[in-house]
């Protein structure tokens, strides 16, 4: 009798658990953001990768050839045209904000991110980006902050999170505001992560530790202002595709996970209005995209890909210029001016406009615009994300409510 009572109870108890089998979320949550990535950003490129095969059109990245696609909209609570802080909390917790609140309401009470909520589900949790790792797409999944720019302030909540895993180019503001406060990575260790910079350090130590912070190997001693955009564009020792296989491997396939990757460079070179990095920055984007797409082959039962942006940065067009002989978009002679004045453009605003409108290529704007951003998405529960989705719906559609 008691035995027979003890299964019953298993298996109500079982069926009432959360666990990702017998829920309408996926095992492996994978969600992609491209920051500042909006449609025309695509377009551009597959023109470009087009050109490279010889044709006018008809190449595709990896994202666009996802099975569904929809449009997202980006207003935050006060604002038409958003930020990263404002659009990275809404996604992170379905809520709208005002602008530059991190992981907070507008009278700064803090919300719930879908990094915490799949934790206490028991999913591992992986934050990835190109750029620092308290940035505000990232810091919107485990921070609570009134400025997007108290950078120390950011990184001090990450123990409290308890992530497994938190990769990016580096840590903005290595030492607070006043300057004597205790080193972010000391203060990090002190606190239970492993912080390693580069590979090496990596590998010595991946295998043993519970938490892991993970940074470019030459931004151990550097301080924010130190990042250029040239940076951005000039290969790193990881690229972000080598840093997913990175966090896919520690986190393993044994219990669910979701990783946030954001390609975060996309934004800052789209606000300088640089073409070609833009054109860079999207491929590479698209290269982590394709190890996510990789992974879920091997399961794709149990996995969702789902890629969007947090808004659109530059309000860039594939076409400048007033005349039909402007139709033709010649990438093999930008390339190749590129390479002769790419020291010019990155530090002369207007040779740049000269550069672009040259290349038939309009910039209408070096800050972010309110239009709608895609939304790429393949694996189990991907159709809910087709049609027209407001970015505050997608913590719930991935969280299978
Ligand atoms: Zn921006």
């Amino acid at each position: 009798m008691i035995v027979v009572l003890t299964v019953v109870m298993a298996v109500i108890l079982g069926g009432c658990h959360n666990d990702s089998s017998n829920t309408t979320k996926a095992k492996y949550i994978f969600l992609m953001i491209g920051d500042g990535m909006g449609h025309s950003h695509i377009d551009i490129t597959e023109s470009y990768i087009s050109s490279k095969a010889g044709k006018l059109g008809g190449e595709q990245l990896t994202m666009t050839k996802f099975p569904f696609y929809g449009t997202c909209s980006t207003y935050c609570e006060d604002q038409t045209i958003t930020c990263s802080a404002a659009a990275g909390t809404a996604i992170a917790c379905g809520q709208k904000t005002c602008y530059s609140r991190i992981g907070c309401d507008k009278n700064y009470n803090r919300l719930e991110s879908m990094a915490y909520k799949l934790k206490e589900d028991g999913y591992k949790i992986g934050l990835l980006s190109s750029v620092p790792i308290n940035q505000a797409t990232p810091a919107a999944f485990y921070a609570c902050a009134k400025n997007r720019y108290d950078g120390y302030e950011i990184i001090r909540q990450i123990p409290q999170s308890g992530f497994e895993f938190i990769g990016g180019s580096g840590i903005e503001e290595m030492y607070g505001k006043d300057g004597d406060q205790l080193k972010a990575d000391k203060y990090l260790e002190q606190m239970g992560y492993e912080v390693c910079f580069g590979e090496d350090e990596f590998r010595e130590v991946a295998d043993t530790c519970e938490r892991i912070i993970l940074c470019q190997s030459k931004s151990r001693d550097r301080e924010p202002s130190s990042y250029t955009l040239e940076d951005a564009e000039e290969a790193t020792d990881m690229s972000l595709a080598t840093m997913l296989k990175m966090a896919i491997g520690y986190l393993g396939e044994d219990s669910p996970f979701f990783i946030m990757c954001e390609g975060g460079e996309i934004d800052w070179v789209a606000h300088a209005n640089l073409t070609m990095p833009l054109i860079k920055s999207i491929i590479k984007f698209d290269e982590a995209i394709a190890v996510a797409y990789e992974f879920y082959k091997k399961h794709p039962e149990e996995t969702i890909i789902v890629v969007t942006a947090d808004h659109e940065t530059g309000g860039i067009t594939l076409g400048q210029g007033d005349s039909w002989s402007d139709t033709y978009i010649d990438w093999e002679k930008i390339e190749e001016r590129w390479k002769q004045e790419k020291g010019k453009c990155y530090k002369d605003a207007t040779a740049n406009r000269e550069f672009n409108k040259d290349a038939h290529i309009g910039w209408t704007t070096s800050y972010h615009t309110g239009g709608t951003v895609p939304v790429y998405s393949i694996g189990k529960g991907a159709e809910k994300f087709s049609g027209r989705i407001d970015n505050t719906e997608i913590r719930g559609k991935l969280l299978g409510e």
